[in-house]
């Protein structure tokens, strides 16, 4: 009541405002004023005024502070009373305590934000659809995975459900399954994603690997209330294996050529024995023929189909690896360009060749099989091209690994390019995609034995239609070796000399017996090591042994080793097709003991034992 200032509060009202509800005493104003939180008075006291001077309801929400200093909520309402005058009389209000309203969904506020830190924080990517598929919720990390702004508006709508790419991995059946119940997992499925619909944000593609998750959850009634989907990248650990994968595969090729190899050589070594006694038989046919014999063509033929042969085994033995190599420092460049001339007349009118070469360093490598190398590839590269195109043949510098510095040869062609059933079986020997009597199989076999035996590596670059390019790395080599001693001087005098003969293939023993018997050496023969030991103790003087490498039994450096203890001064030459003896190729790489490949003609097996007797 306005007049009286008296107020008349219900039980409620006491009890709210901190009065004992027994406390019926009248009531006024300041009792109502008194206890209404300081920052919350000015609100509520205009409120009610404008109520008053504009006759409208007026709706508050204020504090009460209680003398025992807990704090109440309220909300009123209420509107005032006229006289006839229009003076306001009474004012009818009533409150509502709101605390714990207001404490509840304080709560929840709290409880949702904790919710949602966890969900945004979360490093899987997180969404949240309806049964329909419509999506309510998606986290940062989800964001994150399909590369859309973290900071967008609207995007939450958008979904893998619906991204083609993503269907197609079987996205969409997942979530079907999940929506009849039963949750849903895939894994790792490759995701080659754009987001298209998306045009205001730049446009971003992706290919990465996913591991999902669906589950559905579910109300009080069972029904499927939520779908939620867990996403994650596994694109690095799906790399790693990818990479794991390659390079055993590489290791498998790598063993599988090596044990053709070991083949290979075996074959080589048999056979290299064979044609040096076809050759040299040959060739002493043809010294004891006569000049006008209408033989020697028959002997000139034979020697001919061996030297064909010998070109089979030579390119056996450098896939094998089992060659004997005479390695030196030189730049690939200036190689090349002296190469250049005999290169161009192997390629046709049609066919453009460009030679890029730069200052890149030295390599050791031997410079024949160098020549055999480049020479191979380029005639592979012109067999490419059957209607023309662009030979490029380039050199720079590269890495092996990460800090081995590398020279780099790139033979690169614009022919037909490999499918990867050729790229598979490339390096073996003998296979071959050319037509009969074409290709031999040999060339790519060749340059495998010869890179991988000089320290290199071959990278391939090459699919059908788009060409090849073959780059092959060795290590960079700076230091120059001695350069080789090969002049042998030639005296005409009669040999005196005995020498021992050691070698366990009897044709080849008995072939370098007659050849050297014919110059005028004594010549003692023994059959392996063993034998050559026991033969020696009977002989009172022995100027050279020449020796095979490759014999059951001591080997010929050991029997050489043996032999020049016993008498200081002997000579010692070797002979082999193929060797694995690293301490006797050492020697031969560094020009410090005498050594006659095989085959070997008659000539040159006289010249070798002259030179080492006369040195
Ligand atoms: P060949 O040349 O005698 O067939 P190679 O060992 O030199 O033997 O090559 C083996 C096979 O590799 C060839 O038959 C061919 O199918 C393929 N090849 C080699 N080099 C190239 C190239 N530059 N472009 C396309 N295919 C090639
Ligand atoms: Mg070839």
């Amino acid at each position: 009541d306005l007049e009286s200032n008296r107020i008349v509060w219900s039980p409620f009202h006491y009890e709210l405002f901190g009065y004992a509800a027994t406390d019926t005493f009248a009531v006024e104003f300041h009792h109502f004023q008194d206890r209404i939180h300081v920052d919350d008075w000015a609100a509520l006291a205009d409120a009610i005024d404008t109520a008053r001077a504009q006759k409208t309801q007026y709706h508050h929400t204020a504090r009460v502070v209680r003398p025992d200093g807990s704090t109440r909520w309220f909300s009123g309402t209420g509107r005032f009373q006229y006289d006839d005058g229009g003076n306001a009389t009474r004012m009818l209000g009533m409150v509502r305590d709101e605390t714990d309203e207001r404490q509840a969904a304080a709560q929840l506020r709290e409880r949702e934000q904790f919710l949602t830190a966890v969900i945004e924080g979360s490093p899987i990517g997180i969404q949240i659809f309806t049964p329909s598929g419509t999506s309510l919720r998606m986290n940062a990390a989800m964001r994150q995975l399909i590369g859309l702004p973290n900071d967008s508006i609207g995007i939450d709508e958008y979904s893998l459900l619906n991204d083609p790419e993503a269907q197609r991995v079987g996205v969409a059946e997942m979530f079907r399954q999940c929506v009849a119940g039963r949750p849903a997992r895939i894994e790792r499925r490759e995701v080659d994603f754009t987001a298209p619909s998306y045009a205001k944000w730049p446009v971003h593609h992706r290919r990465f690997w996913l591991e999902s998750v669906f589950f559905p959850v579910l109300g009080p009634n069972h029904e499927v209330h939520a779908v939620v989907a867990f996403n994650w990248d596994v694109t690095d650990r799906v790399e790693a294996e990818l990479t794991r994968q390659r390079l055993q595969e590489q290791l498998r090729q790598a063993q599988k050529l090596e044990a053709i190899g070991l083949l290979a050589g075996g074959v080589a070594h048999d056979f290299n024995n064979v044609l040096t006694a076809v050759m040299g038989f040959a060739d002493i046919l043809r010294s004891l023929s006569a000049a006008n014999d209408p033989n020697l063509e028959l002997v000139h033929q034979i020697r001919l189909a061996a030297e064909r042969g010998t070109n089979l085994t030579r390119q056996l033995l450098s896939f094998s690896r089992k060659q004997i190599l005479r390695p030196e420092v030189f730049e690939l460049g200036a190689e090349i360009h002296s190469m250049v001339p005999m290169l161009r007349r192997l390629l046709a009118t049609n066919m453009q060749f460009d030679v890029q070469t730069a200052t890149v360093g030295g390599v050791l490598v031997d410079r024949g099989q160098f020549q055999q190398v480049l020479l191979n590839l380029v005639v592979n590269a012109r067999d490419a091209m059957p209607n023309g195109g662009c030979l490029t043949i380039r050199t720079a510098a590269g890495q092996m690994d990460p800090g081995t510095p590398a020279v780099r040869l790139s033979v690169a062609d614009t022919g037909t390019g490999m499918t990867d059933e050729v790229k598979a079986h490339l390096f073996e020997p003998f296979f071959t995609t050319k037509e009969h009597g074409r290709g031999t199989g040999l060339g790519l076999a060749t340059v495998y034995g010869i890179v991988s035996q000089s320290g290199g590596r071959i990278e391939l670059e090459s699919s059908p239609g788009n060409g090849s390019v073959f780059h092959i790395l060795w290590p960079r080599c700076e230091h120059a070796n001695a350069a080789p001693t090969n002049q042998i001087a030639i005296t005409a005098a009669p040999r005196t000399e005995t020498l021992l003969v050691v070698e366990d293939d009897p044709a080849n023993r008995d072939l370098a017996a007659r050849i050297l018997t014919h110059e005028g050496y004594t010549i003692i023969t023994a059959a392996s090591g063993e034998d050559a030991l026991a033969v020696a103790e009977s002989i009172p003087h022995i100027d050279l042994l020449l020796t095979d490498v490759v014999m059951p039994g001591i080997g010929g450096r050991i029997l050489a080793e043996r032999l020049v203890k016993a008498r200081p001064g002997l000579r010692v030459v070797f002979m082999s097709g193929c060797t694995t003896d690293d301490v006797l190729r050492h020697g031969v790489s560094e020009n410090t003991v005498a050594f006659l490949q095989k085959p070997y003609s008659a000539d040159q097996l006289a010249r070798i034992v002259q030179h080492t007797l006369d040195a």
